[in-house]
C-alpha cells in the first residue's frame, strides 16, 4: 500500500474545465486528466533502487495491478492524475503555454522514511497541454530517458529518477528527422519520479499572464513543500529561495561538465526548480572532446545548447526566471546578487571538480592555463574525453608511458601528429603533480571518484534500443547493472567502456538526435 499526499493539487488551484481538450488554461496550476489506456503493457526494465525508495517490491512491477498503473491502465487508491501548466523560453524565444503535454502525474507518495516522491507517467496520452501532438512517447526515447535518469543518479548528479519502462503494445507515428518520412514505432511509457517536477516555466507562465497573486501562491507553495529549510515567514524569503535555485543550478551544470553530458534542449521549461537534470530528450555524451558539440539536430544550426555553452545558457535561463519573479519584487538589484551567486557556485564547483579530475590537491589560478592547453589538445587530436581522464590516473608519473592513452584516440593519424605536443604537456603535468606531493595511491583514488569509467555513451543506448525494438530488452538491465557503479572498473564490462565505434560516428541515434520522440 502506497500513501499519497497530493499537495500540489490540494494547495494550488486547478483548471475548472473537466474535459480533456487542448486549450489555454488560465488562473490554474494544473488540470485533472486521466491517462489513456494501452492495449498490451509489458515491463521492459525497472530500477530496483527506485522501487526500494518507494517501498515497492520489484517483483510486483511485473504484474497487475502495478503493471497496469505504470502503463496508465489503472490507478491505485489515493492517486489523482493531473497535468501541470507551465510555459517556457524555447531556443531563446518566449513560447507561451507549454505544460505537461505528455506527462501525467499520478500522485505524491510519502514513503516509510517520510520522503515525498511524485510519480509521473511520460507518454500516457494527451492532456489539455498536448497542443498538436499525441501525448505519446516512442520506445527509443523512453528507453533513453529511463537509462539516463538512473545513470545520472549513480554518477552522483542530481536528476529526476525513473522507476519503470513499459512497452504499451500500441504503435506511435513519428517523423524522426522531420523529413516527411514518418513511420510507426513501438510506444512506451516511463514512470518518472522526483520530489518535485516544478520547472522555471511554471512561474514564467503566470508572470507572462500577469497572474501576480497566483505567482505569489506558487512561490510560497514551492518554498513550503520543496524548500522546507527556508523560513517561510522571512520577508526576504523570495531572495533567499532564488539564490538557492541559482546555487543548485550552478553546481548541477558543473557536474554535467564533469562527465561530458550535453542536455541538448535547455529550454526554461526543461529547468528544474530543485536543480535536477530533467527532461531527457536529444541529450548526448561527449565522445571525442569538443566544446562545440551538440547531439540535437534541431539545434545543429545555432548550436545554442552545445557542451561548452551550458554554463552560459543556464545563467540565461535563471535570468528569465528572475524576470518572472520581478513581478513580485520592486527592487531589481537584489536578484542580481543571486545571479552572481550562480556564477560563484558554478566556478567553485567546476574548479573543485576539475581539480579532482586532474588529481590536483586543490585548484590554483595557473591551472587554468595548463588545463586549457590540454583541452585544446584533446579537441584537435580528437581524443575521447572519458577515456582520457580515466587513463590519467593509470598514467604512472614515475615511469611515464604515453601508450596508456592509446585507446583514447579516434584517429591514428592524429595520434601520430599530436604525440609530441601531448608528451610535452604530460611533462608539465607531472611537474604540477609533484608540487602537490600527494602520495600516488591517494591521488589515484581521488581521480577515480571524479572520472567515470562508464557513461551512457550514445552508441550504447542505441544498441540497447535496436535490440529492444527487435524484441530483446535484455541489454537495458545489463547496461543499468554496469552504470550502477560507474566509477569502478568491472570485470567483463570492457565493452561498455570503449570509445565510440566507427559505425556510430554519424549514425542516427548515436551522434544525431532530434526532438521528435
Ligand atoms: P520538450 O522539448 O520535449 O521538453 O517538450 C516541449 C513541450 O512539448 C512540452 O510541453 C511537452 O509536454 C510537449 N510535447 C513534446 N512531445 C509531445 C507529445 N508527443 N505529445 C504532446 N506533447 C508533447
Ligand atoms: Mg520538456
Amino acid at each position: 500500500m502506497l500513501t499519497f499526499d497530493n499537495r500540489f493539487l490540494r494547495e494550488l488551484p486547478g483548471d475548472p474545465e473537466p474535459h480533456n481538450r487542448v486549450r489555454q488554461v488560465r488562473g490554474a496550476c494544473w488540470s485533472a486528466v486521466m491517462p489513456t489506456p494501452v492495449p498490451a503493457p509489458s515491463l521492459l526494465a525497472y530500477s530496483s533502487e527506485m522501487a526500494a525508495a518507494l517501498d515497492i517490491d520489484p517483483v510486483a512491477l511485473h504484474t497487475p495491478p502495478l503493471l497496469d498503473v505504470l502503463a496508465g491502465n489503472a490507478l491505485l487508491p489515493g492517486m489523482q492524475p493531473w497535468a501541470a501548466c507551465y510555459g517556457g523560453h524555447q531556443f531563446g524565444n518566449w513560447a507561451g503555454q507549454l505544460g505537461d503535454g505528455r506527462a501525467i502525474s499520478l500522485g505524491e507518495v510519502i514513503n516509510r522514511a517520510g520522503e515525498r516522491w511524485e510519480m509521473q507517467l511520460k507518454g500516457a496520452g494527451p492532456t489539455p497541454y498536448s497542443r498538436r501532438a499525441d501525448g505519446r512517447a516512442v520506445l527509443r526515447s523512453s528507453l533513453r530517458e529511463f537509462l539516463c535518469s538512473e545513470a545520472m543518479h549513480h554518477l552522483g548528479i542530481p536528476t529526476t529518477r525513473a522507476l519503470s519502462l513499459v512497452a504499451t503494445g500500441a504503435p506511435v507515428m513519428r517523423d524522426m528527422f522531420y523529413d516527411g518520412n514518418a513511420r510507426e514505432e513501438a510506444g512506451a511509457i516511463v514512470c518518472r519520479v522526483a520530489p518535485s517536477f516544478i520547472r522555471f516555466g511554471n512561474f514564467e507562465i503566470l508572470a507572462a499572464r500577469g497572474e501576480r497573486e497566483l505567482l505569489q501562491r506558487l512561490v510560497d507553495f514551492t518554498i513550503a513543500r520543496d524548500f522546507p529549510e527556508i523560513d517561510r515567514t522571512d520577508a526576504d524569503r523570495l531572495h533567499v529561495w532564488f539564490a538557492e535555485i541559482c546555487v543548485r543550478t550552478g553546481r548541477l551544470i558543473a557536474k554535467w561538465m564533469q562527465v561530458g553530458f550535453v542536455h541538448g534542449v535547455m529550454n526554461t521549461d526543461n529547468m528544474s526548480i530543485l536543480g535536477l537534470t530533467i527532461d531527457y530528450g536529444p541529450y548526448g555524451w561527449v565522445d571525442n572532446f569538443d566544446p562545440g558539440w551538440t547531439p540535437n539536430t534541431t539545434d545543429a544550426e545555432g548550436r545554442r545548447y552545445r557542451y561548452g555553452r551550458q554554463p552560459e545558457i543556464a545563467r540565461w535561463n535563471l535570468e528569465r526566471l528572475a524576470d518572472a519573479l520581478q513581478l513580485l519584487i520592486p527592487d531589481s538589484s537584489t536578484l542580481d546578487a543571486a545571479l552572481a551567486a550562480y556564477d560563484a557556485a558554478y566556478a567553485d564547483e567546476a574548479t573543485r571538480i576539475f581539480a579532482g579530475k586532474f588529481g590536483f590537491n586543490h585548484w590554483r589560478d595557473d591551472d587554468a592555463e595548463l588545463t586549457g592547453e590540454l583541452f585544446a589538445l584533446l579537441q584537435e587530436a580528437e581524443m575521447d574525453m572519458t577515456i582520457f581522464f580515466r587513463q590519467l590516473a593509470v598514467f604512472n608519473v614515475n615511469q611515464p608511458d604515453i601508450n596508456v592513452f592509446r585507446d583514447a584516440f579516434y584517429r591514428e593519424d592524429l595520434r601520430t601528429k599530436f604525440t609530441p605536443a601531448f608528451a610535452a604537456w604530460l611533462e608539465r603535468y607531472v611537474r604540477r603533480l609533484q608540487q602537490d606531493a600527494v602520495p600516488s595511491p591517494q591521488r589515484v583514488a581521488q581521480m577515480n571518484r571524479f572520472n567515470p569509467c562508464y557513461v551512457l555513451r550514445n552508441y550504447l543506448a542505441q544498441q540497447a534500443i535496436e535490440r529492444a525494438e527487435q524484441g530483446d530488452p535484455g541489454m537495458i538491465m545489463e547496461l543499468l547493472a554496469t552504470l550502477r557503479d560507474p566509477y569502478t572498473e568491472q570485470p567483463g564490462r570492457a565493452d561498455f567502456a570503449s570509445r565510440r565505434p566507427d559505425w556510430a560516428r554519424h549514425k542516427a541515434g548515436c551522434s544525431m538526435l532530434s526532438c521528435s520522440s
